[in-house]
């Protein structure tokens, strides 16, 4: 097929999987680098070459022919337009995290505090919070299956589990973290994401997780899933038994809010582009907090008071 370049074939670089998928393949790093041609040819130096930076920042470690070119044609754009502008913020830079609310985590089964706690060590810089770690919770022996399906209700298993939690009255948001896969005794294996979802949000508050990434990049998802708690996802195409909603991930590829993860995250930012800081400076977080506190009464969890540190 022959594509009309270079409008036309902008067109199709920016419709490719890149921008709403979380795999990265060398491909990938072709329509990249088509991308920042085509905005070149067209007189858009400055987003050329910022194309080229973001791409080269994300495939950092793998130095084959495309980032080779990448970096070559960034070079010839940098003499043209010059040094970019840093645009990149953490959340603490964009605004200052509310004093009087925490984040915490919730280690459930034999999922390791330890671990948690290298986690927020991680994140409490990022958004200037207090991350703090709650009691551990138990797996519930009894899990209740799908209707003609071999997974498990998120919405049941997370309700069995938020009857165990203690969490305190200062929680802005909270985050359960398994290190295996859910499986009560002699049943098939539970290892998924499970995100459950209020009337008002469907989104709102928990997750859990397995804990096989590094930290770093179990701390990017964890900021990232601090965005569905003040995003509308009303129009969202979601299902309860689903990871995340991908449809209304940042489309940036390298923002914290991209939907790019997994392992190698390690080489994506940890901040936020200019378009999710804007967002981010409108989050309403005594909303989140009053939505969080009346979900958590709702589903039977405990709420204490919070310890004065
Ligand atoms: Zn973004």
């Amino acid at each position: 097929m022959q594509i009309e370049w270079p409008e036309k074939a902008l067109r199709e670089c920016e419709r490719a999987d890149i921008y709403k998928n979380n795999v990265f393949e060398p491909q990938e790093r072709a329509i990249l680098l088509e991308r920042a041609r085509c905005l070149a040819a067209l007189g858009r130096k400055k987003e050329a070459a910022r194309c080229c930076d973001d791409s080269l920042y994300a495939f950092q470690g793998r130095n084959d022919d495309w980032a080779g070119k990448i970096a070559e044609l960034l070079k010839e754009l940098k003499g043209d337009v010059g040094e970019l502008e840093p645009i990149w913020k953490s959340g603490a830079e964009v605004r200052k995290f509310p004093e009087k609310y925490s984040i915490y985590l919730v280690p459930v089964g034999t999922a390791e505090t330890s671990f948690l706690e290298a986690v927020a060590a991680q994140v409490r810089p990022l958004l200037g919070a207090r991350v703090k770690i709650c009691a551990p919770v138990p797996i519930p022996e009894h899990l209740e299956r799908i209707k003609d399906s071999t997974d498990y209700s998120a919405a049941n298993l997370m309700s069995q589990l938020l009857r165990d939690c203690l969490i305190p009255e200062d929680a802005v948001f909270v985050v359960l973290y398994a290190n295996v896969g859910m499986r009560p005794p002699g049943r098939a294996l539970l290892s998924r994401m499970y995100v459950p979802r209020t009337e008002r949000n469907p989104f709102l508050l928990n997750c859990i997780s397995k804990m096989w990434q590094p930290e770093r990049a179990m701390a990017r998802q964890l900021v990232a899933l601090l965005r569905y708690a003040y995003v509308d996802h009303s129009k969202a195409k979601y299902n309860e038994n689903w990871d995340l909603p991908y449809d209304t991930c940042c489309e940036t590829f390298t923002c914290v809010f991209s939907a790019y993860a997994g392992d190698e995250a390690q080489a994506v930012r940890l901040d936020m582009c200019p378009a999710c800081q804007e967002e981010y400076k409108k989050a309403n977080y005594d909303k989140m907090h009053n939505d969080l506190m009346e979900y958590l009464k709702k589903a039977g969890a405990k709420i204490v008071s919070a310890e004065k540190k």
